[in-house]
C-alpha cells in the first residue's frame, strides 16, 4: 500500500514547463493551486520543470513568472526567491535525479534499454496492427549484467526504462473521486534518457516527495500520467500525495480547447487589455462554483470563500462573453486615475497620444467618459480617437436627424453655436442645462415636436465626434473646451456648404 500524507502541511506546487507562453488552463492549474494554499495557511511553490533541453527557453521561464505576478499570483519558494526545498529548477536538480536513478537501477527497479527507436517504431506498427494497444515488448527487461556493461561501454545508446507492475492502481481524487487504473496496459516507461538526463515522469516524483508536496493539483490532462508517478513512488518508497484533477477546458460548443487554438496564452490577454482582477475571477469559474449565484470574487474573496471541493469534474467552458462582460466591470470598477494609467500605452500605441500633449487630468475625462462602453483596455483607441485629430473625418449625412434639410441642421448649429459662445461657466453641467433649455427654445422656434431634443443635439453631437455613436455633446465640448467645440461646429457647417 503506498504510504500517505494526511498528517502533512499543505505544500502545494505549480510547476509548468517552460516550453511555451504560459496558457490560461496552466494559470488556472497555478490559481487553485494557490487559493488552496491560502486558504489552508499552506505553501505554494514554483518548480519550473525545464528537463526537456530541446524545448525549454529561459524567455518562457520569464514570462510565466511575470505573467503569475501580474495575476497577484504570488509564490512562498520559487526559482527566483529560493526555499529550504531549493533549487527550484529541474535542470539544476541533476545530481539528485542521478541518486535515485541509480538506485532503481542498483535494486533493479529500473533498467537500461538498447531498442533502437526504428525497432520500437516496427513493433508498435504491429501491435496495432492486430488490434493491440501498443506497449514496450520487454526485450531489454532480462539483459544480464555483463551484457548491459557492454553495450555501455560500447557506447551503445540507452534509455532507462522503469519495471511496471502488472496491477491495478487506486486512488481517491479530490475532483473525481474513485480512479482505477490497470497498470499491466502501460508497459516499461521510459524515465531518463541517462543517468543525468531524467524525464518527466521520474523527476516530477523526486521532486514532489523532496519538497514535501502534500496534495498535486494540476489538469486533468495529467490523469493518466498518476498511476506512472504512482508506481515510482512505490518503487522509491515516497509517500504519495493527495491528487485533484482539474476539469478540461471546453470551447463554447463543448469541444476540447486546444493549446493551438486561438487565444490561449495569458499574455495575449494581457496585452489586449484584460485586467488581472477579471482574469483571476473568470479562471476561478472554470470548474469551480461557489454554489450561489454570485459572480464577482475578488482574489482576497477567493483565499476566503474557495474549496477545492466545489470543483467540477465536468469539463468547464471557456465563455468569452463572461470574461467580457468581467472585465468591463472592474474597467468600471478602477479609481479613474490608475485605469487612465492603464489606458496610456494603448493610446500610445495607436499614435494618438503624443508625449506632453493632453493634459493628465483632460486623459482622466476622456478615458473616464469611454470607460462605460469598454470591455477592454485596447478599445480606449478606438472610443477615444474623437478626442484627439484636429480635423474629424466624416460623411456630411451623418449630422442630419430624422427629416432636416441641409439648411436646417446649419440653422441647427448655429443655435448651437450661439449657445455656447455665450455660456460663462463652461463644465458639464452648465453644459447640458444650457443645451437642453436651448433645444427647447430651438423645436419651439422652427415649429419641431417639443420634446425631441434631437433636432439639436443630434447635429451637435456628431458636429463634434464625427460617429454615429459617441458619449454625450455635453460630455464632448466638456472636454474639448470652448475653442475646439466651436472649431468643430464650424468645420460641420463647412461640410454643408460643399
Ligand atoms: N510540467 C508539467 C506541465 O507543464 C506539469 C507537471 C505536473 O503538474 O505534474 O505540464
Amino acid at each position: 500500500m503506498p504510504k500517505k500524507i494526511e498528517d502533512k502541511k499543505v505544500r502545494v506546487r505549480f510547476a509548468p514547463s517552460p516550453t511555451g507562453p504560459l496558457h490560461v488552463g496552466g494559470s488556472r492549474s497555478a490559481l487553485f493551486n494557490y487559493l488552496f494554499a491560502k486558504k489552508n495557511k499552506g505553501k505554494f511553490i514554483l518548480r519550473i520543470e525545464d528537463t526537456d533541453l530541446q524545448r525549454s527557453e529561459q524567455r518562457w521561464t520569464d514570462e510565466i513568472l511575470e505573467e503569475l505576478k501580474w495575476l497577484g499570483i504570488e509564490w512562498d519558494e520559487g526559482p527566483d526567491i529560493g526555499g529550504d526545498f531549493g533549487p527550484y529548477k529541474q535542470t539544476q536538480r541533476l545530481d539528485i535525479y542521478e541518486k535515485y536513478l541509480k538506485e532503481l537501477l542498483g535494486n533493479n527497479k529500473a533498467y537500461y534499454c538498447f531498442c533502437a527507436e526504428e525497432e520500437l517504431e516496427a513493433k508498435r506498427q504491429e501491435q496495432m496492427s492486430r488490434g493491440l494497444a501498443p506497449k514496450y515488448d520487454g526485450a531489454c527487461a532480462h539483459l544480464s549484467a555483463e551484457a548491459v556493461q557492454k553495450n555501455l561501454a560500447d557506447g551503445k545508446s540507452s534509455v532507462i526504462r522503469f519495471r511496471v507492475e502488472n496491477k491495478k492502481i487506486k486512488f481517491t481524487d479530490l475532483i473525481r473521486q474513485e480512479v482505477e487504473f490497470d497498470a499491466g496496459l502501460l508497459g516499461d516507461i521510459v524515465i531518463a534518457k541517462n543517468l543525468r538526463t531524467p524525464l518527466y515522469h521520474f523527476a516530477v516524483v523526486v521532486d514532489d516527495f523532496l519538497m514535501q508536496i502534500s496534495h498535486v493539483i494540476r489538469g486533468e490532462e495529467h490523469l493518466s500520467n498518476t498511476p506512472r508517478q504512482i508506481l515510482l513512488q512505490e518503487a522509491l518508497g515516497f509517500y504519495q500525495p493527495i491528487y485533484a484533477h482539474l476539469p478540461l477546458m471546453l470551447n463554447m460548443d463543448k469541444s476540447k480547447m486546444s493549446k493551438r487554438q486561438g487565444d490561449v496564452a495569458l499574455s495575449d490577454y494581457h496585452s489586449k487589455g484584460y485586467l488581472p482582477e477579471a482574469m483571476v475571477n473568470f479562471m476561478v469559474l472554470l470548474g469551480w462554483n461557489p454554489g450561489t449565484e454570485k459572480e464577482i470574487f475578488t482574489l482576497q474573496q477567493l483565499i476566503k470563500e474557495f474549496s477545492i471541493e466545489k470543483v467540477q469534474k465536468a469539463g468547464a467552458v471557456f465563455n468569452l462573453q463572461r470574461l467580457d462582460f468581467l472585465n468591463g466591470f472592474y474597467i468600471r470598477e478602477k479609481p479613474i486615475e490608475k485605469l487612465t494609467e492603464l489606458c496610456i500605452p494603448y493610446l500610445k500605441e495607436s499614435g494618438l497620444l503624443v508625449e506632453g500633449q493632453s493634459s493628465e487630468h483632460k486623459l482622466e475625462k476622456i478615458v473616464e467618459v469611454s470607460r462605460t462602453r469598454m470591455k477592454k483596455l485596447s478599445e480606449i483607441s478606438e472610443l477615444a480617437d474623437l478626442f484627439f485629430p484636429d480635423k474629424l473625418i466624416y460623411d456630411k449625412d451623418l449630422l442630419k436627424w430624422q427629416k432636416m434639410g441641409d439648411n436646417d441642421i446649419k440653422d441647427s448649429l448655429v443655435f448651437s453655436e450661439k449657445i455656447l459662445s455665450a455660456i460663462k461657466k463652461w463644465d458639464i453641467k452648465n453644459l447640458e442645462k444650457e443645451l437642453f433649455a436651448g433645444s427647447e427654445k430651438f423645436n419651439l422656434e422652427k415649429g419641431y415636436p417639443e420634446k425631441n431634443k434631437g433636432y439639436l443635439l443630434w447635429p451637435l453631437r456628431v458636429a463634434l465626434s464625427g460617429k454615429s455613436f459617441s458619449p454625450s455633446p455635453f460630455e464632448i465640448a466638456d472636454i474639448l473646451g470652448r475653442e475646439k467645440t466651436l472649431e468643430r461646429i464650424n468645420r460641420a457647417k463647412e461640410l454643408l456648404n460643399k
